[in-house]
């Protein structure tokens, strides 16, 4: 069957399923913590790895698997590793490779707990980390040193959505011997596939796109067989942070849909950047896919489309910020992105707010950013509700 599938949209339903003893549709979900062995002899072998099957679900389920062979199709990768949420597979996939006296090389701007577990977590095992602005070629190039074991990016970045070149991080890291690692939640692998640029680990929040309806809290990981053995074996087997298999259920759920999900989410988001953008009481809006944004070269090549996510900064100080975002209706004031529900946010207040004010504004942070992510809903329903929004601000300033 594998043979047939030549694309992504057919791999986001079939990829990683087995035919189960029930011949059900949908994979029945294994809900169950151990599973039994037919003698001692068996359950020795499976712990000394000599015989395949399942132990306990810390190290592996049948419900997990699936959902983690069907990233590993998508990515266009050998395996996948899930977790308990997405910064569980932040720190496992770097935690299971850096030790004392080694360096990172990490995006001055990422996800801010990503930045809280880099900057604080690390200086107290002994890691160092430069935040590097990855955009900067020269800059990474000046920030390695013989001790840099791995570069870590986000493309687009969260919050104000820059575009890293993945084809000279790739090719840095490669030429530098350095483990390169990118956080693809905003893209997905079906905008994005950073293995095609050499990234060694990609990473997932599946909490966002991925699943798709707000539900769960997880992640994945996504490497070579290696790789992905050393971190299950190290940081996922004796740090715990591996997923529930009700909620890898509901993602495998979630990522039939996704291909239509993003096309519409994508779609969305283009509509309401160029509303914003042609709006007086709008500064700037941060979104690839306008003409405007220094990613939108990379449109194309690196990334087929923007996604769904949008920042803009309002001709307004922070109260009024506040204000708009308390008129809207539609987009509700949430953090997290990529469910059907249009979110709105502010950064500096909430996501990134494990930054200090002055570490934001090295990040190119501002405190008049705020970050919608689009959702499923009519794109003019939402641009209305926006435009209403920035009617009563307009009036109250
Ligand atoms: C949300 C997010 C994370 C963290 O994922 P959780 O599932 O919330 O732990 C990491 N990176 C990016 C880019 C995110 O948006």
């Amino acid at each position: 069957m594998q043979n047939y599938i030549t694309h992504l949209e057919t791999l986001c339903i079939h990829a990683g399923k087995e035919k189960n003893e029930h011949g059900a549709l949908v994979t029945p979900l294994c809900q169950s913590s151990t599973f039994i062995f037919d003698n001692a002899e068996q359950g020795a072998a499976r712990f000394a790895g000599e015989e395949k099957g399942y132990i306990y679900t810390r190290l592996g389920n049948p419900t997990t698997r699936e959902l983690e062979l069907k990233i590993a199709a998508l990515e266009g990768m050998q395996d996948a590793a899930a977790t308990a949420t997405g910064m569980g597979a932040v720190a496992a996939s770097t935690m299971a490779f850096l030790q004392q006296g080694d360096h990172l090389i990490a995006s001055k701007a990422i996800y801010g707990c990503s930045f809280a577990l880099f900057n604080h977590m690390f200086a107290r095992y002994g890691i160092e980390v430069s935040f590097v602005d990855m955009t900067d070629h020269a800059a990474i190039a000046a920030a390695r040193k013989a001790n840099t074991k791995m570069l870590f990016v986000e493309t687009p970045i969260n919050p104000n959505l820059v575009v890293v070149d993945l084809s000279f991080i790739g090719q840095f890291c490669q030429q530098h011997g350095l483990i390169s690692v990118v956080d693809n939640t905003f893209m997905t692998p079906l905008l994005q596939q950073p293995a095609k640029f050499g990234i060694d680990i990609i990473i997932h929040s599946a909490t966002k796109y991925l699943n798709g309806h707000g539900d769960v809290v997880a992640g994945l990981i996504v490497s070579d067989s290696e790789t992905v053995n050393t971190i299950k074996m190290t940081t996922l087997k004796d740090m715990g942070a591996t997923i529930s298999p009700h909620d890898a259920w509901l993602i495998t759920r979630g990522l039939k849909t996704l291909s239509v999900r993003i096309e519409r989410h994508c779609q969305n988001a283009q509509k309401v950047a160029e509303f914003l953008e042609s709006h007086p009481a709008i500064d700037k809006v941060f979104y690839p896919g306008l003409a405007s944004h220094s990613g939108h070269k990379f449109i194309g090549s690196q990334m087929k489309a923007a996604g769904g996510v949008i920042a803009f900064e309002l001709k307004a100080n922070l109260e009024d910020s506040r204000f708009f975002i308390n008129q809207c209706k539609l987009f509700s004031l949430a953090v997290s992105l990529g469910d059907a529900e249009s979110l709105i946010q502010h950064p500096a207040s909430m996501t990134h707010s494990p930054y200090t004010a002055e570490e934001r504004e090295m990040a190119g942070i501002s405190d008049g950013l705020i970050r919608v992510s689009v959702g499923l809903e009519h794109a003019d329903d939402l641009i209305a509700d926006l435009e209403q929004a920035l009617t009563k601000m307009k009036q109250q300033q």
